[in-house]
């Protein structure tokens, strides 16, 4: 495990030219504009939607996305094994654990009012014309009892959870697994080194998927824009402004100064090294399929522990969603000023509970901040169809959040690892 954690191996930076972070950023910019370009001035064709967009982009795109998927059960779960072996007594991992989902939910509440402060000031629902927007179906589904959320943490059957890519409860079991391969020792020594190497296996094989990564961000990214178009933003662009100001807000401010207050690491050199993983979640929109890239990266560029983060980043993905708690809570002010509904603070107040509840147990993938969000409004009596109204924009802001989403992880994560004393502050100054 050791071995693993300070061997430094990165093919890609060994290649001339750009690094794979400016290829990346380069894929990202190049795609979005030519997708805009696609949208705009090529007509439409059988060869434009069906052989480019549909076709060669959308194939490639989604290909990409999962290759990352593929990797996402196996390496959690083989990095969770040996995180917790490695770190062994029960204690220590249930600090851990607790440190980490008290800092998640609070991140989380803090969001969602930044959210609901933004929002009351913008008034993002006041003057809409609502016949100029584009309204999409919502089917609603029932949402899941707290109850049954709460006992879906432990898996009934482990290889159903993986085979459905739960990861609460794949969690739990890698967990008890490691702290059991730990008690035992030499007498399990054969499937201990079995975790190991096949963890080795997995970080190997997403340094190669990560090395195509500029293929795929352009490809996802170019699709998006060539099929998006910017007519429908309009009549919505006081919505779009106020949430993106709220995500700006929680991922450049408030997580910086957390950084900074509790580990007094620098906050641009955070976010510099942290860029490309962002630039990845915005492409794909999904926390899930982040998690290795995620955990690759804090590892090899900010110095932060592998046991800690293959514990902290999947559970992050799944627990700890800020930024779509920021949608909800702007939304629930845009759609109770649309339909002409006032809200009281009692109501804010079971905004911030709901929407931060809301976040837990759904897997990170794209658009399910819009069917949690069906909990929020029912939560404070506005009505479900509400979706409808941002259901047409919402792409975009999913994908911005996202981005918002896995910076929220990596931050609690470098801070438990400091306070654990698993932070290697030389790898993290290291340009
Ligand atoms: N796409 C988001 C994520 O994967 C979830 C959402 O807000 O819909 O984190």
């Amino acid at each position: 495990m050791a071995k693993t954690e300070t061997k430094s191996r990165n093919p890609v930076k060994k290649k001339k030219g750009m690094d794979l972070t400016t290829k990346i950023f380069v894929a990202l910019l190049v795609g979005a504009v030519l997708g805009v370009l696609i949208h705009y001035f090529v007509p439409a064709s059988y060869i434009r939607d069906t052989v480019i967009i549909e076709g060669i982009l959308y194939v490639v795109g989604q290909g990409f996305i999962r290759l990352m998927q593929m990797l996402v059960v196996p390496l959690v779960f083989c990095s969770l094994v040996c995180g917790s072996m490695a770190i062994g007594d029960t204690k220590t991992l249930g600090k851990v654990g607790v440190k980490t989902i008290v800092f998640y939910l609070c991140t989380t509440a803090l969001a969602v009012c930044i959210a609901l402060g933004t929002a009351l000031v913008i008034n993002p629902g006041i003057g809409l014309s609502m016949d100029s927007i584009q309204k999409g179906d919502v089917t609603v589904n029932e949402p899941t009892s707290v109850t049954t959320t709460l006992l879906n943490i432990i898996p009934k059957n482990p290889i159903g959870s993986m085979a459905n890519g739960d990861m609460l409860p794949i969690i739990v079991f890698a967990l008890f697994v490691g702290i059991m391969l730990a008690k035992l020792g030499s007498k399990a020594s054969t499937v201990s080194n079995f975790f190991s190497q096949f963890n080795d296996v997995m970080m190997e094989m997403t340094m190669t998927i990560m090395s195509v990564a500029p293929v795929g961000v352009f490809c996802l990214i170019c699709r998006t824009f060539a099929n998006l178009g910017f007519s429908a933003f309009k009549p919505m662009l006081k919505y779009m402004g106020n949430v993106t100001l709220a995500l700006i807000i929680q991922c450049f401010v408030i997580y910086q100064i957390l950084l900074f207050l509790f580990t007094r690491l620098n906050p641009l050199k955070f976010i510099k090294k942290f860029f490309p993983v962002m630039m990845f979640a915005f492409s794909t929109a999904t926390s899930n399929a982040t998690i290795p890239m995620s955990i690759d990266t804090l590892n090899k560029k900010m110095g932060v522990s592998k046991q800690i983060s293959s514990f902290t980043i999947p559970l992050g993905a799944t627990i700890n969603m800020d930024g779509t708690s920021i949608m909800q809570g702007v939304a629930v002010v845009f759609i109770a000023q649309a339909y002409g509904i006032p809200l009281t603070p009692a109501n804010l107040a079971t905004v911030v509970l709901t929407a931060t509840i809301a976040s837990i147990g759904t897997a990170g993938v794209p658009s399910v901040g819009l069917i949690t969000l069906a909990m929020v409004l029912s939560s404070v009596g506005l009505p479900t169809e509400g979706i409808a109204l941002i259901m047409g924009i919402d792409r975009i802001l999913d994908m911005l959040r996202t981005a918002v989403n896995i910076t929220g992880d990596a931050v609690c994560t470098t801070i438990v690892c400091q306070q654990e004393n698993a932070l290697n502050r030389d790898v993290f100054n290291k340009d």
